[in-house]
């Protein structure tokens, strides 16, 4: 019997104990649903993929044009990478929801340099769509305490983001900096996210609909789960400089930051 109130036999001593139980048992449940739940819905948004594949493998086995064929195995091409890309980032946030402190050591990371990676690996893609993307705030100025692979990956994330759903020609700008704690922002020109959804895109699979762009559903969540494990905070809001999205990730004041009076002279 799970009911979270004991009858009224039970001697008075133990009665806390068995709604402990009681509450641990129903949280039990809970996470095991939740469990149950996703495994569902990947295995759900696997099959669309799997499915194009099928088909157009289909077609290409009746190819007899080589022009053509090799079309069609372009496309094949494509779908395995989105394919792909969505089992990466399943693993990823099985990866994030992993124990911490069991998985990963935690460590001084300096976000700058994090933001540097980033900027550098994703510029290429920038380019590719005349995105003017920058980055703000010097290496070494900035320590968080936490996993590098893992900030990384949310940096990642958010920028890949504010790239994709730039259109041509728009800008990303990602700034690290200090206000009482360390704080990340990604500020992008692009569609930005209406306010009915600015909750729901950190859920899984969790899409705008009619954005027109690739995608898993699966980045804010990752982020999200990233940044509950440094204890930082994520929020998305309209950009206040005009046009797009502003992600703010604003993560615990530790013992690693400089005095206050330091640091306003490093970020003024
Ligand atoms: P994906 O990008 O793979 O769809 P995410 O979880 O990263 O998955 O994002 C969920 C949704 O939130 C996206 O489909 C998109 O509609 C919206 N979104 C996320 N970042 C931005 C952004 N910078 N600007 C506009 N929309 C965004």
């Amino acid at each position: 019997d799970l009911s979270p109130v004991p009858p009224a036999s039970v001697p008075e001593e133990v009665r806390p104990l068995i709604i402990a139980f009681n509450d641990m048992m129903a949280r039990l449940e809970e996470n095991l649903q939740a469990q149950q739940r996703f495994i569902a819905d990947a295995a759900h948004q696997m099959r669309t993929p799997l499915t194009g594949l099928k088909m157009q493998t289909d077609l290409a086995l009746h190819e007899t044009d080589p022009e053509q064929l090799r079309q069609s195995l372009a496309h094949i091409a494509e779908s395995t990478d989105r394919a792909a890309h969505l089992i990466n980032q399943l693993l990823s946030l099985a990866r994030a929801e992993a124990s911490f402190e069991k998985l990963y050591a935690v460590e001084p990371v300096d976000l700058g340099a994090v933001v540097r990676e980033v900027a550098l690996e994703l510029f290429p893609r920038a380019q590719t769509k005349s995105i003017d993307l920058g980055a703000e705030g010097g290496e070494g100025e900035l320590l968080v305490e936490g996993n590098a692979v893992l900030l990384r990956e949310l940096v990642k994330n958010l920028v890949d983001n504010a790239i994709k759903y730039t259109p041509r020609g728009g800008h990303v700008t990602v700034r690290t900096r200090f206000a009482g704690s360390p704080v990340l922002e990604i500020e992008d020109s692009g569609l930005g996210i209406p306010d009915a959804d600015r909750e729901r895109v950190f859920e899984r699979f969790y899409r705008v609909l009619g954005s027109g762009v690739d995608g898993s559903g699966l980045g804010l969540p990752i982020v999200r789960e990233i940044a509950e494990l440094h204890r930082a905070t994520v929020t998305l809001d309209a950009n206040p400089a005009g046009q797009g999205t502003l992600a703010r990730v604003v993560f615990p004041r530790s013992h690693l930051q400089l005095p206050p009076a330091v640091q306003g002279d490093v970020y003024p």
